[in-house]
């Protein structure tokens, strides 16, 4: 079973809420991703935060299309992973800063 999607808005933020595809803070007043969905009966809502909208399709191609469990945080790190030390330029960035973001440092990585 798949999930659907029911729901999708960019609301300003009210309140602080926190980006479920990087666990960072989405702060009052930042525009965000607002997503109803139902999995298997059950409503809820997936926020994200506008950084991680941007990388959704490089995380989506880089999967091979949808899938029936969509993004995680298991998903997007793997990608972030690879795609880190992608040769195009812009998704590398991406990936680099989503891995800032989380936390997690690159292997091999100097400062
Ligand atoms: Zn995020």
């Amino acid at each position: 079973m798949s999930a659907v999607l029911l729901a999708s808005s960019r609301p300003k933020a009210r309140k602080n809420h926190r980006c479920e595809t990087c666990t960072t803070t989405i702060p009052a007043g930042e525009t965000y991703l607002n997503q109803r969905c139902v999995f298997d009966g059950r409503v809820y809502t997936y926020k994200s935060c506008a950084l991680c909208v941007e990388l959704d399709h490089y995380v989506i191609a880089w999967m091979g299309g949808w899938d029936d469990d969509g993004l995680n945080l298991d998903t997007v790190e793997e990608w972030a992973r690879e795609a880190a030390l992608s040769l195009s330029v812009d998704e590398s960035q991406a990936a680099i800063d989503y891995l800032r973001r989380r936390g997690i440092g690159l292997e091999g990585e100097t400062d």
